[in-house]
């Protein structure tokens, strides 16, 4: 039987970057170095509430170490194995397109890299374990009801086929935390969470900003270059030299990645919310689920954070822009290490190619065509979006029903197809003749062209159902099971992390969790608003 002082260690980071000489646990600037030691804050009653299976099977742990007291012990806070190396790191970030200076893991402890059976590394870092030296006038805690979004949130994510970090299990720490949740003056206790995250490395576009922006050169060298080595190694030899071509290649490759996660968040549909640089993967992984939300009714202009209501940075049809600005300032911070402008700003420019080619195939295959061509076909994605838009449709339920149209019809307008969408639509009364005549045409657009691809109804439906989800984590799912569990009732977590492990596949006795959104939901706080309370 094997316990979980039989994992593995090796703490790369820790062991190749600058320690904080100071180690008191105290907010302070952290002058000069990478990461400051740090341990989680014990809790008082522990208790797990989910476990994501996958996860725990990357990791290779077995039933018995999920089922021990050790592991609820180390998910929670009250436990440091071994060859583990606690630590908080430093990092700085434009937050809201201002520059914040230093921030860092204010609530989060990495605890270590585990060595994995496929021979990877996955570094585990607590979420919500209590104060770090970066949590400035901050608690270092977090809430059940937005532990219990990131953790579900983020092995939807991982299921949809969307990059971003994964979250091995959710915990109760017995304790209560004061929240105000909405910062109206009306601050309450909560129930506090802990969730264990899991990624290659928590690294954000953040790490790299800080020591540029302090002049702190070597800082800003060992980090590059240990990232560089450890997680885009096909970029040097062994123990090649990284100069300026490999720093180059390496920003070229996080503009892509950075990018294509973009493509995916547009395909089904989330907004992050808070896409400041210190929430951007080095990796282009979704990191740092807060106040994000997923959208309903098709609005490119819906944000789900109240704290962002005015200007509306991240609002959803603003995230690809979003995510060339802040790899911007990652470009910027990467300069001292490049010492020429124009090989960076090329990269970044590349940045618009790669978005629009992905975006295009993205829109193409969600519409299970084969072929696209973006002279003809940008008007006609152009018509749909603004379909979409002039009366309330939810996106992902329009998908899939768009699927099921059948592609013959005997009404050349093509207005009878248009009774296939109608589940899609929240106000079918909105949808006026007028609007229902430019549905069908292009509705007959659409078949025309499906035919000419010589597409059959069947494996057309099959095709768009492998991109489209059925199940995704809608907002008001979240609150429901939110609310289930803060009556400590932790089943709906557990059904909704089920339902989101096969979110294609449209399985009988799931209806609840594909509906639109219900009425009670649409002003609700938890719902379509959020702030970054949490
Ligand atoms: P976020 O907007 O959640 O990414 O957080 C921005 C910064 O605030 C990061 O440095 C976080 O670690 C820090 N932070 C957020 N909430 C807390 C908290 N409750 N306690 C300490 N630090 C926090
Ligand atoms: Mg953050």
């Amino acid at each position: 039987m094997t316990t979980l002082a039989d994992l593995e260690f090796d703490n790369r980071f820790t062991a190749s970057l600058a320690a904080d000489p100071a180690t008191a646990n105290r907010p302070r600037q952290a002058p000069d170095v990478a990461f400051s030691r740090v341990h989680p804050t014990p809790t008082s009653g522990p208790e797990v509430i989910a476990v994501s299976d996958e996860v725990a099977e990357l990791l290779g742990l077995d039933q018995a170490q999920l089922a021990s007291e050790a592991f609820r012990d180390m998910v929670s806070g009250n436990l440091v194995l071994h060859g583990m190396d606690p630590h908080a790191m430093r990092y700085g970030g434009h937050q809201f397109g201002n520059w914040a200076g230093q921030l860092g893991d204010g609530r989060a402890i990495i605890l270590g890299e585990l060595l994995t059976p496929d021979g990877s590394r996955q570094t585990l870092q607590l979420k919500g374990a209590g104060r770090t030296p970066y949590s400035r006038s901050a608690d270092g805690l977090a809430v059940l009801r937005s532990s219990i979004r990131e953790f579900l949130c983020s092995e939807a994510m991982h299921h949809l086929g969307v990059p971003t970090t994964r979250a091995l299990s959710l915990a109760l720490t017995g304790d209560q935390v004061m929240r105000d949740m909405l910062y109206d003056g009306h601050p309450a206790l909560e129930p506090g969470a802990v969730v264990l995250r899991v990624a290659p490395t928590f690294i954000r576009f953040g790490n790299f900003e800080l020591p540029a922006s302090l002049g702190e050169a070597d800082r800003l060298r060992e980090l590059t270059d240990f990232t560089i080595r450890e997680y885009f190694p096909d970029l040097v030899g062994d123990d090649g030299p990284i100069d300026a071509e490999t720093v180059i290649a390496f920003y070229r490759r996080v503009v892509e990645s950075t990018a294509d996660m973009i493509v995916h968040w547009q395909r089904v549909g989330f907004v992050h919310g808070v896409m400041n640089t210190d929430n951007l993967s080095i990796l282009g992984l979704t990191i740092d689920y807060g106040p994000y939300g997923w959208l309903e009714d098709y609005d490119p202009d819906w944000t789900p954070n109240t704290t962002d209501r005015h200007g509306r940075r991240y609002r959803f049809g603003n995230q690809p822009g979003i995510g060339q600005w802040n790899l911007a300032q990652l470009g910027n911070a990467l300069f001292p290490l490049v010492g020429d402008a124009e090989p960076l700003q090329d990269a970044i420019d590349g940045y618009v190619d790669r978005f629009k080619a992905g975006y295009g195939d993205m829109v193409r295959s969600k519409l299970g065509l084969k072929t696209w061509d973006v002279e003809r076909d940008e008007p006609f994605t152009i018509e749909l979006f603004d379909l979409l838009r002039a009366a309330e449709t939810d996106m992902t339920v329009f998908f899939r029903r768009l699927a099921d149209v059948p592609l013959r019809s005997d009404d050349s307008t093509g207005v009878d197809r248009v009774t296939g969408l109608d589940e899609a639509f929240y106000a079918p009364e909105l949808v006026d003749d007028e609007l229902r005549v430019r549905w069908g045409r292009w509705l007959e657009d659409y078949a025309a062209r499906a035919a000419g691809e010589g597409l059959d109804d069947e494996s057309r439906r099959a095709q768009m159902n492998r991109v489209n989800p059925i199940y995704v984590m809608r907002n008001w799912l979240a609150q429901e099971a939110i609310d289930a569990s803060t009556a400590g009732d932790h089943w709906g977590v557990t059904a909704l992390l089920d339902v989101m492990r096969d979110p294609y596949t449209e399985r009988p006795g799931l209806e609840h969790f594909a509906s639109k959104r219900p009425d009670w939901a649409r002003t609700r706080v938890g719902c379509s608003m959020l702030s970054c309370s949490s």
